[in-house]
């Protein structure tokens, strides 16, 4: 059986139980779903305990966002975990942020302005707030955290660094059968947003298909297919370089990260994935 918790110390105490074990976390704002599962398979062939955190953060939605409609199905979610994790942690809002004790809020820095960030001002703050303070908490060996939200990525990576751990395992993108990132947004989308979202797998498999042309011949072939989706409203779509998150130009080649944004209705979406640029 999975236990459930719901504040720090019940956490304290579990963990009491477990001296020398590797805990692995894995943080989620619940409505779970198989990309969040793979995760947690991730994290039980890596570690000898598993965590995982179900806690929709308000900082990191900005005014106006889908912070008050975001899905909250907990009874499924630990059900989903059970056989899978060792811990849910769903904490209150007061148990993360103690109203005696502001949490230490981190910058995302240039990093954190663009994509997401030119988008969301202020998100990442809130995301690295939150993940900084769950670290805290859970103090895990290793925190795993999928490719698809490949900025959170990149910044928890420097957060990990900046703090000296924990060390941070990243799963790709699990997709639905027509390549449509799992998504706990994707239930927001109608029938007819549904069908038109597979321009955005189909933008990525246009920049693959195409990137033997060079990087702005690839994004064009990208954005073509977003452009040509009546319901889908591009947000961005860019080659960046591991190293930096700054997008890449035509004189680069190596190992890149493809980042796409686009809003279908009142939803947005995001995919990534890694496209290795050739030499010409
Ligand atoms: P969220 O609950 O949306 O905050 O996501 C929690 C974690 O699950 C983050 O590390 C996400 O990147 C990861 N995640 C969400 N969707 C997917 C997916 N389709 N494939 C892999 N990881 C995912």
């Amino acid at each position: 059986m999975v236990l459930l918790v719901t504040t720090a110390a019940e956490l304290d105490n579990w963990r009491a139980t477990k001296p020398g074990q590797r805990i692995a976390f894995v943080p989620t704002m619940g409505a779970l779903h198989a990309g969040h599962v793979r995760l947690v398979e991730r994290a039980r062939e890596i570690a000898d305990a598993v965590v995982v955190s179900i806690f929709v953060n308000p900082t990191q939605f900005g005014r106006g966002e889908d912070f008050d409609r975001y899905p909250r199905t907990l009874e499924n979610d630990v059900s989903l975990l059970d056989g899978l994790a060792d811990v849910v942690y769903a904490p209150s809002v007061d148990d993360v942020y103690s109203p005696d004790a502001p949490p230490a809020v981190k910058h995302a820095g240039p990093a954190g302005s663009e994509f997401e960030g030119a988008v969301r001002p202020g998100h990442f703050d809130g995301m690295l707030t939150v993940v900084n303070r769950l670290f805290d908490i859970v103090n895990p060996d290793v925190a795993v955290f999928g490719q698809k939200d490949a900025q959170q990525v990149h910044l928890v990576r420097q957060l990990a660094i900046e703090r000296g751990g924990p060390e941070i395992d990243v799963v790709p993108t699990v997709r639905e059968g027509d390549g449509l990132a799992l998504s706990s947004r994707n239930r927001y989308l109608s029938s007819q947003e549904r069908s038109a979202a597979i321009a955005v797998p189909g933008a990525v498999w246009a920049v693959s298909a195409h990137i033997h042309e060079g990087v702005s011949a690839a994004l064009a072939a990208g954005r073509a297919i977003l452009a040509a989706e009546p319901l889908a409203r591009l947000d961005y779509l860019e080659l960046v370089s591991p190293a930096d998150f700054m997008p890449v130009d035509d004189t680069f080649h190596g190992e890149a990260t493809l980042v796409v944004a686009a809003r279908f209705g009142a939803t947005r979406l995001l995919d990534t994935e890694t496209i290795t640029v050739p030499k010409n």
